[in-house]
């Protein structure tokens, strides 16, 4: 016996039920340690216990099996504020007049209540038949008199999930319930564990290590996902020692999602409980170890714990030995890490792919995460909705029809970005096919390019292994040379970062040497440019002209830094640590840099539509961008931004989002461009205070430009400025006063408010848009540019609206007004730093 089950046991002896109980707490008989409530059945009691032996005794309230020797605490109510037990009084838990559960510490204090607020007269003091009932499923329920459930503990879970109980996700609110581990195996105060349903896609579970935030679950990261629901699941699962089985069952209903599961009869006691140090497990009672037996965990293995095998590799559950591999067609990014059993960098691609490149099928598969779901297509449309667009590299595909819901529900989900937390299960676990977008396959699925890039011509087989020798030697000595040169331009680059904290809050080490990075030589770029010549410079930014050039024989932006800036340099340092590890197609490539002396390039991929702003606003211009262009820069900027915030594994802010900051392609598809002020939040953080304001008027959130505090939320504050401003075609500045609004934030709320949002669309997409569109963009924006950062939507669900071009959006609230000059904005910082007396004046930089 352990240490905890000793410590049980001798609680046990103390506080079990001395004599015959009730099943239920009434007005005015007050629950004190050493009685009980016992379940009408016998299954559970309601009590006070103490995990521990420390002294005096910290004592909790809690529900717990009475037939099973070790206490097993399945529902805890104080967890925050243990309660002692005084010499001369105890703590007591009463059912109040007001419908409340209340219980107080030895001297009265409040230690911990239900909360519930009830404005029925059927529950007022003089009502007979309220109650707190303990159920024989474990369920704590205060009833009203006309028998309504007021309360009850099943919806303010601990860290147990019992049969009956729902693990629910509401699409409105996007809360629920949540398991919440306990802190050590002695300690029920809220550990740093989560077990919930994913409030943004309301199709998988996560365990996440984070704590929360007043119904934010921010700051919180996945340590476990499960495969997305494929439907209405019941999992039988066996229990050991028994013929029983249990049932597991994920449901859908108009307002929620939730999970649930039931025991067969003659099932010996089962839970599934999140353990403190973050496994959830299902356990099974087992009278002759008298024991609880483990019959399952999640992780079940390292490689299947979130993200482990990182992008584009998965865990192989069905092998002996679970590991890492590389989906068809990548190979590991770094083979030395790779076999050294460290994944994380995952895997990379053998071979491009083309548009046209058909689909593999992976049957068997825990889809990978960041899908977006397409809602209403059959098997075929999910599979030409992904074919038909480019970006698109796999997709899943499910008939939930037989989930209950009514009618024939379909979930199509599609991935355009990094394919992570993936993982081979088979088809007896639950896995469903992937398809996966692969190089060389046809529409069939069959190899193609393969045939035809293969060798036609044969040599003789003498010549051809001597011209392989021959050539392998100059790669060689080309290699060397290169090395060589590399280490040497990788030092001069680490003298510019300084192997120190590349920005003010960067917060991480990154030196030149951490990633791989092409070093141009400045004598090239002078070249390439004809000595930085006007003629081949395409624009000016705040930091340095930007020039184009032919280098390698691709056409390059260089941007070479203003000399003497120190600005400039801490820009560079940004722009080359950041980008420089970024990869997605709705962000500006960096292709490479050159130092020399104090002269700082950065060559970037030529995108020849230039800034977006310089169509969009230029009268003669913006009939080039009709309403689906527009519709796709709008996505293609959601996407970019979502995968700075949670796909690349990051959490990148972004912090000067506008549209002179969105690059367009040949095909006008977006790219985000200039990192100069971004900054790398750590797993847990989900916000930060600057003294250094430095961003765009218009597109700053409040709390950024009044207060220095920018997060993910303060991008998303940008993104909706940029959407209103691409649906009117007119800049967030230049209408200080239009229709006798005050900016056009507020003027596009005022609109939608009264139902005219077709009005907002800009003149030269009158032709070419599609109102419902108009509509669902200015909502999304709108719920963007809210004053309360938690009521602005992450990223991840404004793509998702988009792309479903989702109807069911909530309202959004009047957006934030505030003082838009720097002046004014700096008087109102200066005398709100003067008023704690903070003699920090903090310096805005406007752009
Ligand atoms: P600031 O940096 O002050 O916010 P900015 O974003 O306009 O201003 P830069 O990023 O230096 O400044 O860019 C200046 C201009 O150079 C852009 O507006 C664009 O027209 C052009 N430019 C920048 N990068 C590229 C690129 N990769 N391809 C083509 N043109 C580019």
């Amino acid at each position: 016996m352990d240490r905890a089950a000793i410590t049980y046991a001798t609680v046990l002896l103390v506080l079990l039920p001395r004599g015959a109980s009730d099943d239920r707490l009434v007005l005015g008989k007050p629950l004190l340690p050493g009685t009980t409530i016992v379940s009408d059945g016998g299954g559970f009691a309601l009590g006070f216990f103490s995990p521990t032996s420390s002294a005096p005794a910290k004592l909790y309230l809690g529900v717990w099996y009475t037939d099973i020797p070790r206490l097993t605490a399945v529902w805890v109510a104080n967890r925050e504020a243990p309660a002692t037990n005084g010499t001369t009084s105890a703590p007591t838990l009463s059912l109040t007049d007001t419908s409340n559960l209340v219980l107080s510490d030895a001297e009265g204090r409040v230690l911990w209540t239900t909360n519930v607020a009830t404005g029925d007269s059927s529950s007022s003091p003089a009502a007979t038949g309220l109650a707190t009932v303990l159920l024989n499923t474990g369920n704590l329920v205060i009833r009203s008199p006309n028998g309504t459930a007021l309360w009850q503990s099943f919806e303010h879970p601990a860290d147990t999930f019992l049969p009956g109980m729902r693990i629910r996700v509401r699409y409105r609110s996007r809360d629920g319930e949540r398991l919440v581990s306990w802190r050590g195996p002695d300690d029920p105060s809220p550990g740093s564990f989560t077990y919930g349903m994913d409030p943004d896609t309301f199709l998988q579970a996560f365990i996440w290590n984070g704590t929360r935030q007043v119904f934010v679950w921010n700051g919180t990261r996945p340590m476990l996902r499960s495969a997305p629901w494929t439907g209405f699941m019941v999992d039988g699962q066996y229990q050991a020692n028994s013929s029983a089985y249990i049932y597991v069952a994920i449901v859908n209903t108009e307002e929620d999602t939730y999970i649930s599961y039931s025991l067969s009869d003659g099932a010996a006691h089962t839970r599934y409980v999140l353990t403190y140090s973050g496994e959830y497990q299902l356990q099974s009672w087992n009278g002759s170890s008298s024991a609880w037996a483990v019959l399952g965990k999640w992780p079940t293995w390292e490689c299947n714990r979130y993200g482990h095998c990182g992008p584009y590799g998965y865990c192989d559950s069905t092998m002996a030995a679970p590991t890492c591999r590389c989906l068809d067609g990548f190979e590991p990014a770094n083979s030395d890490e790779w076999s050294s059993g460290r994944f994380s960098r995952g895997c990379r691609r053998k071979e491009a792919l083309r548009c046209g490149d058909g689909f593999l099928a992976l049957p068997g598969m825990k889809s990978p995460d960041k899908f977006v779901l397409v809602q209403n297509r059959t098997a075929g449309e999910c599979a030409a909705e992904c074919a038909r667009n480019c970006s698109c590299v796999a997709y899943a595909y499910a008939d939930l029809s037989s989930s209950g819901t009514k009618g024939g529900v379909t979930r199509c989900l599609v991935w355009a970005g990094e394919l992570i937390d993936t993982e081979k299960m088979g088809d007896m676990a639950g896995g469903e096919t992937l398809y996966l977008r692969s190089a060389g396959l046809d529409d069939t699925g069959s190899r193609s390019r393969a045939k035809t890039n293969a060798m036609k011509i044969v040599l003789p087989t003498v010549l051809v292994s001597s011209i392989a020798i021959l050539a392998g030697i100059i790669l060689a000595c080309f290699k060397l040379q290169a090395r060589k040169r590399n280490r040497e331009d990788h030092k001069k680059l680490g003298l510019i970062l300084g192997g120190t904290n590349t920005s003010d809050g960067l917060g991480e080490e990154n030196t030149a040497q951490d990633f791989e990075f092409p070093f141009v030589r400045f004598e090239d770029i002078v070249a390439a440019t004809d000595n930085f010549s006007e003629a081949c410079k395409i624009g000016q930014g705040g930091f340095g002209k930007v020039y184009k050039a032919m280098l390698n024989g691709k056409e390059v932006a260089i941007k070479r830094m203003s000399k003497d800036s120190e600005q400039g340099t801490k820009e560079f340092r940004n722009e080359v640590v950041l980008i420089a590890r970024l990869q997605h197609r709705n962000l500006v490539r960096l292709f490479g840099c050159s130092v020399q002396g104090d002269e700082k390039t950065l060559i970037y991929e030529y995108l020849p539509n230039k800034s977006l702003d310089a169509t969009l606003f230029d009268n003669s211009r913006k009939m080039l961008l009709d309403w689906p262009i527009r519709f796709n820069i709008i996505k293609g900027v959601a996407r970019g931004l979502l995968y700075l915030h949670q796909d690349s594994r990051l959490t990148i802010i972004h912090r000067d989002l506008k549209a002179a900051n969105v690059l367009l392609d040949g095909e006008m598809r977006p790219k985000i461009a200039d990192f100069g002020m971004a900054r790398i939040f750590n797993d847990n953080q989900t916000k930060a205070n600057t003294h250094r304001v430095a961003g765009t008027y218009g597109y700053m959130a409040p709390e950024y430009a009044m207060e220095g505090i920018f997060s993910i939320k303060s991008d998303v504050y940008s993104f909706g400025v940029l959407l209103v401003e691409i649906v009117t075609g007119v800049k967030r500045s230049s209408i200080d006063d239009i229709m006798g609004f005050p900016n056009l934030m507020i003027y596009a709320w005022n609109m939608w408010k009264e139902g005219k949002t077709g009005y907002l669309a800009d003149s030269s997409i009158m032709d070419t848009c599609l109102p419902d569109e108009i509509l669902l963009c200015i909502q999304v924006a709108l719920l963007c540019v809210q004053e309360n950062p938690d009521d602005r939507p992450h990223m991840s669900y404004v793509v998702l609206s988009l792309e479903n071009r989702s109807t069911a959006l909530p309202k959004p609230n009047q957006p934030a007004y505030f003082a838009q000059r720097s002046t004014e904005i700096e008087q109102i910082r200066y005398n709100t730093y003067n008023s704690v007396n903070t003699l920090t004046l903090t310096n805005i930089e406007a752009r």
